[in-house]
């Protein structure tokens, strides 16, 4: 039906982003055209921005910025643009555009009719593909980060707290390599965290495993050597310029939470690791993440320079070992009445939230209606599922295929170890050995990536795996609905204002999986 006075704004924007070429602006203009004519809006202005980012704030689009002073001038009353991912990628612009749709009447439509913010659905599918679009931009910006810390990384070891077992250049220490060694023999002969932490700590009694000798505390020991450093170089320093020392952490018990990091650490097992830097997503705040594996370009691990401690084999057992544990002793647990109790976190404690009749609730700090919660994960879900690169994500733990690779990773090191010892008895040259060992680990690490992808929970898989992931997240049980978000994100409830009605999407955080 027309509407006669509405006047319309056009935003163009095309990007050198790769993934939005081929989307020409006489094409997004003809596109928005037919859409102000089939609703017989009167097209008052045209906003284009050339090589623009929507992503980065930091990046100014003139024409962006004049559309909003246009708004707020009230030149016009309905935006047209080719999608949303022209207008902003930034959940928080999109906000203001959406409560301008709300409060002030603003009529905002995408030519490829994804969104039409004058209606509940457009704005929810507004505020989802906005977090995702967010998420794949931070995923983005953890891909390069690992492409700088690899370069960073070749022939160093990570700057930072030196880990138990090697020194600030990544030599291995000793005595500590052996604990570091006992500890996860240990942990994969069934021994509990409390019980290698208690070995560490020196106690001794009956489920004590025996062969994890005494270390002081490695946060004590860092401290001491820190300040004997400083200390030397204090003393060719005039005082001014010298360092004070740190205070030394008291003795005590070595944590479970320590041991944990040491199990969780991919440097002993010889892999480059990275700590990505959190986006902004989640409203700026900061949360630990455990060092993932740096991979290369065909998504292979990339080696440090370093000895391992452990062997790949044991490191990998020992990672299925704590994420299985870890799902039954506190995620899921007891509670699965609903899509998110016992998986969503609190934001405030990060413990996992309990599901009552309608609501979701972790005592003193939350309490939050069920339904627009589940409607809105739901909603990121199928969005998530529904992006091409799924197939990147894909958990799909297969067994038997893991022995498999196990066995062919050996039988390439057995070459090379083979090629090793008849350079030493001086039967082959130097250049055979190389051209052996290239061609090995070339091999190791098309057979690595592989197992990489393999690593991951096999519930969710059979979704995650279909034809149509959307559909069969749609038709599953609310048991694998509920693998499928804990294998896909991490969703973080946070307070909501008392009597506000509308649902606001900020409150919900979805951190997604790399
Ligand atoms: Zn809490």
């Amino acid at each position: 039906m027309a509407e006669p006075f509405t006047r319309a704004a056009i935003y163009l924007r095309i990007s050198m982003d790769r993934e939005m070429d081929g989307l020409a602006i006489d094409r997004q203009r003809a596109d928005c055209l037919t859409i102000a004519e089939t609703r017989g809006w009167a097209v008052v202005r045209e906003y284009v921005d050339q090589s623009r980012s929507a992503t980065d704030k930091t990046k100014r689009r003139p024409g962006y910025d004049d559309l909003v002073s246009g708004f707020e001038a009230g030149e016009f009353d309905a935006i047209i643009c080719w999608d949303l991912d022209r207008l902003t990628r930034q959940p928080r612009q999109l906000e203001d555009w959406i409560d301008a749709a709300e409060a002030r009447g603003l009529r905002l439509v995408t030519a490829n009719g994804e969104a039409d913010l004058t209606t509940d659905g457009g704005r929810l599918f507004a505020r989802v593909k906005a977090a995702v679009a967010r998420s794949e931009v931070e995923r983005k910006t953890a891909r390069q980060s690992a492409a700088q810390a690899q370069r960073a990384a070749q022939g160093r070891a990570p700057k930072g707290m030196r880990p138990v077992g090697y020194s600030v250049a990544g030599e291995i220490i000793e005595h500590e390599a052996e604990a570091v060694h006992a500890v996860f023999t240990a942990f994969n002969g069934g021994s509990s965290l409390r019980a290698i932490a208690a070995a560490l700590s020196g106690e001794t009694g009956e489920r004590i495993p025996a062969r994890v000798p005494a270390l002081p505390r490695h946060t004590r020991t860092v401290t001491f050597e820190r300040n004997s450093r400083r200390d030397e170089e204090n003393k060719t320093l005039p005082p001014e310029k010298q360092r004070k020392l740190r205070p030394v952490p008291d003795e005590a018990p070595w944590p479970p939470s320590t041991v944990l990091g040491m199990l969780r650490n991919p440097r002993y097992a010889g892999y480059s690791t990275y700590t990505r830097k959190d986006g902004q997503l989640d409203g700026g705040k900061r949360r630990a993440r455990r060092a993932s594996i740096l991979q290369g370009e065909t998504g292979e691990p990339v080696r440090g320079q370093w000895k391992p401690i452990v062997d790949e084999g044991v490191w990998s057992s020992v990672q299925e070992r704590l994420d299985s544990s870890e799902r039954v002793t506190n995620r899921v647990g007891t509670d699965r009445r609903h899509l998110g109790s016992g998986l969503y976190r609190c934001g405030v404690c990060e413990q996992r939230v309990r599901g009552h009749t309608s609501r979701y609730r972790c005592a003193g700090h939350i309490t939050r209606s069920r339904e627009q919660i589940d409607a809105y994960v739901t909603a990121a879900i199928r969005a998530r599922l529904a992006c091409p690169d799924l197939a990147d994500l894909l958990p799909n733990r297969n067994e038997p295929r893991l022995h498999e690779i196990k066995a062919e990773v050996g039988a390439h090191r057995a070459k090379i170890a083979r090629a090793q010892r008849d350079y030493d008895a001086e039967v082959i040259e130097g250049r055979d050995l190389k051209r052996v060992r290239d061609h090995e680990e070339a091999a190791i690490k098309v057979l690595e990536a592989e197992r990489l992808r393999l690593a991951a929970n096999a519930t969710a898989g059979a979704v995650l795996g279909a034809q149509d992931p959307v559909a069969a997240f749609d038709a599953t049980d609310l048991g694998a609905q509920r693998a499928v978000i804990e294998s896909l994100c991490q969703v973080r409830l946070h307070g909501h204002p008392r009597g506000v009605k509308a649902f606001n999407p900020d409150t919900v955080a979805i951190d997604w999986n790399k």
